[in-house]
């Protein structure tokens, strides 16, 4: 399958890793739209929230608690959490992810 999120999954293509376990990634994106801007992919290929499926319940809540852990490890005192779902919700790259944005930690 030609995904880029899971070509960076499996090492294919080169990315920024924060973090990674046998369910996910944390990297950084490439055009950040934040000063601090990550996210975070599952490793199976889901396209998007709506396409969620009941035994998806395990890894969607593995993306929140992997998105705390990396806002704890780079020092975010606040962030915001975003799934964009679909063409008219601004998703581009068919591959479900979470965007990690913030501030940097020290500007205030
Ligand atoms: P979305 O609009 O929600 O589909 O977000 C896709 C995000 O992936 C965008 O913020 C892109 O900048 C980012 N992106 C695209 N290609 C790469 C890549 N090779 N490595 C890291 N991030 C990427
Ligand atoms: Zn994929």
């Amino acid at each position: 399958m030609d995904c880029i999120f899971c070509k960076i999954s499996k090492k294919e293509i080169p990315s920024d890793f924060l973090f990674e376990n046998d369910k996910l990634s944390v990297f950084k994106d490439i055009h950040p739209s934040a000063p601090v801007h990550y996210l975070v992919v599952p490793k199976e290929h889901i396209q998007s929230i709506a396409h969620l499926e009941g035994n998806h319940r395990d890894i969607l809540a593995d993306l929140i608690y992997a998105a705390k852990d990396a806002a704890n490890k780079l020092g975010l005192k606040g962030y915001k959490l975003v799934f964009n779902v679909g063409r008219e919700g601004g998703q581009i790259i068919d591959h479900l992810h979470l965007h990690l944005l913030a501030k940097l930690p020290h500007s205030g």
